[in-house]
């Protein structure tokens, strides 16, 4: 998708803080934080939504949950805990059309989960 922020952060065309990077994801620090540690981990290629998962990408969603699981220890938030999150579609709050793990910690954080 050539339009795609996300893609063009994972061809290296928009820059981006990178914390890990494989052949199938790419982890980069969140622009507009949230959380004292808030880390995105992308697909390297584009899919827009969970929804628009397949069988065959159950290696690539395993592998995205790992590095998120690394990355909370390498910076050193695995003790206290954390969260991943994926926002899916527009009620879901997805803004970016490229599937996104989230990854929050460093801090307690709320839970703030109500209809609008
Ligand atoms: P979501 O609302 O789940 O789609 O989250 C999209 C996230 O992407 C937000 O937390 C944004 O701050 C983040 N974001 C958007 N553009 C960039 C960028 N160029 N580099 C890093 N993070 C970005
Ligand atoms: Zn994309």
């Amino acid at each position: 998708m050539s339009d795609c922020i996300f893609c063009k952060i994972a061809k290296k065309e928009i820059p981006a803080e990178f914390l890990y990077e494989d052949e199938l994801v790419l982890a980069f620090k969140d622009v507009k934080p949230i959380a004292p540690v808030h880390v995105l981990i992308i697909p390297k290629r584009h899919i827009e939504s969970i929804v628009n998962l397949r069988k065959a990408d159950e290696l690539l969603v395993g592998r995205m949950v790992m590095a998120a699981k690394d990355l909370a220890e390498k910076l050193q938030i695995s003790k206290k805990g954390y969260k991943l999150l994926f926002r899916v579609g527009e009620q879901g709050g997805q803004e970016v059309p490229h599937v996104h793990l989230h990854l929050l910690g460093g801090a307690k954080l709320s839970e703030n989960i109500r209809p609008i």
